[in-house]
C-alpha cells in the first residue's frame, strides 16, 4: 500500500494463535508479518465462539482473560516495533449460524461485563455493544458459511453499523457489492484480511487508514463513526467510502 502522511496504515481483522486456536503465529510472529506486509497497525480480532468454551477448556471469565493477555503481549510487543495494536473481537453467533461480527471499540470494560457473546442474538449483541460505544460490523457477508455451504448475506441491518470488505482473495471480488449494500441501508465499512497466518488462506494486503493520533480502540471506534469518509487500501488500489451511517 502507498504511505500516506500523518495516517497509518492498519489491518482491522486479525487473528493470533494464543486465543484463536485455527491461527497459526504468535501475536510476536503476527507483527513482525504485518511490518513486512506494510502495515503500521492491526485490530486484534480474536475468535469468540461456542468452542472456545466447550467444558473441558474454559469458562468466560477465563476466556475473557485470555483475550485481555493476548492483547496486552500484542502492545507491548508493538511498541517495541513501533506498531499500533488496537483491541477488537469477532463474535460468532448461532442465529444466524455461524454469521461472524466484528465488534470495535471493545474495551476491558466491557468484556468484563460481557455475557458470553456468542449466545447472544443479533440485536441483543448490538444492544449490548450500543451501550460501551462499541461498533457491531458484519465480517465477509459474502462468504459462504461453513459445513451448509451457503451465503446468507448480510443480517437484520438494523441491529448492525457497518459490514466488512473482506481482503481475503475470495471476498475481495464482493467489494462493490459491499458498497451499495452500505449505501442503501446507511452502513460504515470497514476493511481487513481475516489473517490467520496460514499460506493456504491468501488475502490482497488491505485495510483501513486511519489517522496517527487515533491511539486507543475506543478512539477508533469514535473515527469511524464520527469521520464523513474512510479511505481503505487494497494492495495499491486506494479507495475512498462515504460512511453511509
Ligand atoms: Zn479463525
Ligand atoms: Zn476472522
Amino acid at each position: 500500500m502507498q504511505k500516506k502522511l500523518g495516517m497509518l496504515s492498519i489491518d482491522m481483522h486479525v487473528h493470533t494463535s494464543g486465543v484463536s486456536s485455527c491461527a497459526k503465529q504468535t501475536v510476536e510472529e503476527t507483527i513482525a508479518c504485518k511490518i513486512k506486509e506494510g502495515y503500521d497497525g492491526m485490530v486484534l480480532t480474536n475468535h469468540c465462539q461456542s468452542w472456545y468454551y466447550a467444558p473441558s477448556r474454559v469458562g468466560h471469565e477465563k476466556y475473557i482473560r485470555s483475550v485481555l493477555e493476548e492483547y496486552a503481549r500484542a502492545v507491548e510487543y508493538g511498541k517495541r516495533k513501533n506498531f499500533r495494536v488496537y483491541l477488537g473481537l469477532e463474535v460468532t453467533l448461532f442465529n444466524p449460524f455461524y454469521a461472524d461480527w466484528l465488534l470495535y471499540g471493545v474495551t476491558e470494560e466491557f468484556l468484563e461485563n460481557s455475557p458470553p457473546l456468542y449466545m447472544l442474538s443479533q440485536k441483543e449483541l448490538f444492544e449490548f455493544c450500543e451501550k460501551y460505544g462499541v461498533l457491531l460490523v458484519q465480517a465477509h457477508p459474502f462468504r459462504p458459511v461453513p459445513y451448509v455451504e451457503r451465503v446468507y448475506g448480510v443480517g437484520e441491518k438494523e441491529y448492525l453499523h457497518g459490514i466488512e470488505i473482506n481482503c481475503s482473495e475470495k471476498d475481495t471480488i464482493h467489494k462493490d457489492r459491499v458498497v451499495a449494500i452500505a449505501r442503501e441501508n446507511g452502513l460504515l465499512i470497514t476493511a481487513g484480511t481475516d489473517y490467520h497466518g496460514k499460506p493456504e488462506r491468501p488475502f490482497v494486503v488491505g485495510g483501513a487508514y486511519i489517522p496517527e493520533n487515533v491511539r486507543t480502540s475506543e478512539e477508533l471506534a469514535g473515527y469511524l463513526k464520527g469521520n464523513k469518509d474512510l479511505s481503505l487500501f487494497f494492495g495499491e488500489e486506494e479507495i475512498f467510502v462515504r460512511n453511509f451511517s
